[in-house]
């Protein structure tokens, strides 16, 4: 009889779809729970994998079941409501189970113990700083990292291993071959309770509010709304501090770790051995041994980026996602899951409060806040009384800059002037990815828009023409504005680096550097963050990288250049984003004891997200926004899947991406009442239509109802799979960036 026999379902560490079931040997018995690691024949090879469910045998098992070969109890079980997540994310974003844990587990698919690569460990600064630029911002590095390997290390900075080896002979630092248990590179000890801060109103209220969620502890969310410098990370130093007491872990996603150096020195002050800190440029070998130490419960409060979700921290009592409406919570290739929402998910299934904050929370929130699946809590007031920055919309409609290749308007000249003139700093930004030229009205302020989409349609110069990258319309560059017909209509857009030469040019006294995405090494961008911190820049030009919570108290100056370029961002959440980086970006502003001012140039100074930035309004903002997105059929109001189609062969991906169109149009008929709430949109050819030699296209579903957009995709699928030879069809649910 079968019933006596116990069985496992494992999810094998292989990109299979589903789990398989094995036999539990007797003498494997006592040591086989759920989460172990095991290894289980697979046409006569041991693959190991991680054991799921164990059951009694029932009818639906096949006849021959093979036996599990082996348990690994070097490692403790892997948390339950982990190995549920891994299977809800399968669910979810409909890939294979095991891709997800190839994700979330990788150490798991070394067949090897990692190896224990050399590490170099920060021991003190010298008594001079280094000459060598790179020297410096490497040991700045270590010394906000404690140690990295060496490798890491040599890379963090151009040609870094001349770095590391001067570095190491001046005895700034060493290298051991070691592993750290991190009691070296000193976490300071917990300071004594007299010098913490004291909560203001707005956070004791907060903290309140969380503690007793975390008490409890059962899942409850939280949205916690806190302006630029409300002390939020108070608030979440001390809801950890609570989880910790109850003998509860907690983890904590920060959307870009490399930049977040202050974030880091706080957990470590706070919480010592017991915070880790993972960095996305960690070795494997070290992120194994980071969970390892995670899973032994050595470890008590992760602090890491997207990937952090996926932490196997046993008795999770709290999760944080910082920074909730950052984009770089969802990820774009391989597995395109969004770690903010998969935070929600783990917190409900492990039982425990999950806080988002933000100081411009995402609509997704703002509407789950709204219909009540997450509790909201404000803190509107900075702490110590310090004012919002003013802010200014300058009307580039009236206050043209002076001859054709000017980018600076009378008043933002005038202002950086005046402020290089007092011997203060300040940040000129500029939203460019890439590309992104588009026509503009300087009567009306419009920039031109797909009637089918309300997306920007973008320029492109051969054959020149404007088109959506949502549904492919597209037209000649017309002209007069179709909005109030007058004949200014002109096609703008410009990048960082004309910028830096603009304000070199009409600047003596400045000294300019520059962030964007071109700079954005680890190693370069601490540099000219030093640079610019201690004085010897006094402008930087940059991109969305200038924005991430930087403190500058000299900054007395934020210039927007041309609001426009996030603005008419082809994609629907544009006037989102520009609302947020507008935001973050006045929040540079006048963090120390001199009042911050920012001028923001645009065409079109009634646009709502520009507007409400400027009155520092965000609930004005986020009412207007989703009332639109309701009306244009948009998230949160409809749900969203993009279908990717790429390949060498351009007829070829044209052809399966109109395959793809019919069987959607197909289906959707099939449906009936069901499908007509569902919109396919394209194909079109992608923003970015030709990538690293491939030509890609798209179609766009939108569905009033989850599981209608999810029937739909699981359809295409059969089809479709995920391809077949160079041909890719990628499937991404609830997209972010579609280019
Ligand atoms: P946010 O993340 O909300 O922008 P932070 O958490 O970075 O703000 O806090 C801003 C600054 O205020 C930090 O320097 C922090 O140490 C300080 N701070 C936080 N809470 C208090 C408080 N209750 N009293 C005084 N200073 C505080
Ligand atoms: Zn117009
Ligand atoms: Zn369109």
């Amino acid at each position: 009889m079968s019933g006596e026999q116990t069985v496992a379902d494992v999810l094998l560490l292989l990109p299979l779809a589903r789990t398989y079931t094995y036999l539990v040997p007797e003498a494997l018995e006592d040591r086989l729970q759920r989460g172990r690691q095991v290894r289980c024949p697979v046409r006569g090879r041991q693959v190991p994998g991680l054991v799921i469910r164990v059951r009694p045998r029932s009818d639906q098992d096949v006849m021959s079941l093979q036996p599990i070969g082996d348990v690994v109890t070097s490692r403790p079980p892997w948390p339950g409501d982990l190995l549920d997540l891994v299977e809800w994310t399968a669910n979810y974003y409909l890939v294979p189970v095991g891709v997800v844990a190839r994700t979330a587990m990788p150490g798991l698919f070394s067949r090897h113990p990692p190896k224990k690569d050399p590490l170099v460990v920060f021991v003190r600064r010298p008594e001079v700083p280094p000459r060598s630029l790179r020297d410096r911002a490497l040991l700045a590095l270590l010394e906000a990292a404690g140690e990295m390997d060496l490798n890491e290390a040599r890379q963090a900075v151009p040609q870094g291993a001349v770095s590391v080896k001067r570095l190491l002979a001046a005895g700034c630092l060493r290298m051991t071959e070691r592993e750290e248990v991190p009691e070296v590179p000193g976490p300071v000890p917990p300071p004594p309770q007299a010098s913490r801060v004291t909560p203001t109103e707005h956070q004791t209220e907060a903290i309140d509010r969380i503690l007793e969620a975390v008490r409890k502890p059962r899942y409850q969310g939280f949205l916690l709304h806190g302006v630029t410098g409300s002390g939020k990370t108070e608030v979440y130093l001390r809801a950890i501090e609570e989880c910790l007491a109850l003998g509860r872990g907690a983890v904590v996603l920060v959307p870009e770790i490399a930049l977040t150096v202050e974030l880091q020195r706080q957990f470590h002050d706070r919480f010592g051995d017991l915070a880790e800190v993972l960095h996305s440029a960690m070795s494997q070998g070290r992120r194994v041994r980071a969970w390892d130490r995670v899973l032994a419960g050595q470890v008590r409060v992760v602090v890491g980026a997207r990937s952090a979700v996926f932490a196997p921290m046993p008795r999770l009592g709290l999760v944080i996602v910082d920074e909730e409406h950052e984009v770089t919570y969802k990820q774009q290739d391989g597995l395109r899951y969004h770690a903010r929402d998969l935070a929600l998910v783990r917190g409900s299934l492990a039982g425990c409060p999950v806080v988002l904050g933000s100081a411009t929370p995402s609509l997704e929130s703002f509407q789950n806040a709204h219909i009540g699946k997450l509790t909201f809590l404000s803190m509107p007031r900075r702490v110590m009384e310090r004012p919002l920055p003013q802010v200014t919309l300058v009307d580039l409609r009236y206050e043209r800059p002076q001859g054709g290749e000017r980018l600076f308007s009378e008043p933002l000249r005038v202002a950086l002037q005046a402020t290089l003139d007092r011997g203060e700093s300040a940040i000129l930004f500029l939203n460019r990815r890439g590309f992104g030229r588009f026509l503009v009205c300087r009567s009306c302020g419009r920039s031109l828009q797909c009637p089918n989409c309300s997306i920007t349609l973008t320029h492109h110069r051969r054959p020149e023409r404007l088109q959506c990258h949502y549904c492919d319309h597209h037209m000649p560059v017309p002209d007069r504005c179709p909005g109030c017909n007058s004949p200014e209509v002109e096609v703008v857009g410009f990048g960082t680096e004309r910028l830096e030469e603009e304000v070199q040019r009409l600047f003596p006294k400045a000294r300019c550097g520059r962030l964007d995405s071109e700079v954005s090494q680890v190693g370069a961008l601490g540099r000219v963050l030093a640079d610019f911190r201690e004085g010897r820049l006094n402008v930087l030009v940059g991109t969305q990288i200038v924005v991430k919570g930087h403190d500058f108290p000299q900054v007395t100056l934020v210039g927007v250049l041309l609001a426009e370029q996030s603005l008419a961002f082809p994609d629907f959440r544009a006037s989102e984003r520009t609302f947020q980086l507008l935001t973050q970006v006045a929040g540079r502003a006048g963090r120390g004891d001199r009042p911050g001012q920012v001028l923001i140039q645009t065409f079109d100074p009634t646009h709502e997200a520009l507007r409400h930035a400027a009155n520092h309004d965000y609930l004005g903002f986020a009412v207007t926004e989703n009332r639109i997105r309701r009306e244009r059929g948009y998230p949160p109001h409809a749900h969203l899947a993009a279908i990717e189609v790429s390949g060498p062969d351009g007829v070829e991906v044209q052809r399966t991406a109109d395959e793809i169109r019919e069987v959607l149009d197909q289906c959707v008929m099939a449906a009936g009442p069901e499908g007509r709430q569902v919109t396919v949109l394209g194909p079109a050819a992608a923003a970015i239509e030709r990538l690293r030699g491939r030509t890609r296209s798209q179609v766009l579903v939108k569905a009033g109802r989850r599981k209608v957009l999810h029937d739909l995709l699981r359809q295409v699928q059969n089809v479709f799979g995920d391809g077949r030879g160079a041909l890719r069809v990628t499937l991404d649910v609830d997209p972010y960036y579609l280019l």
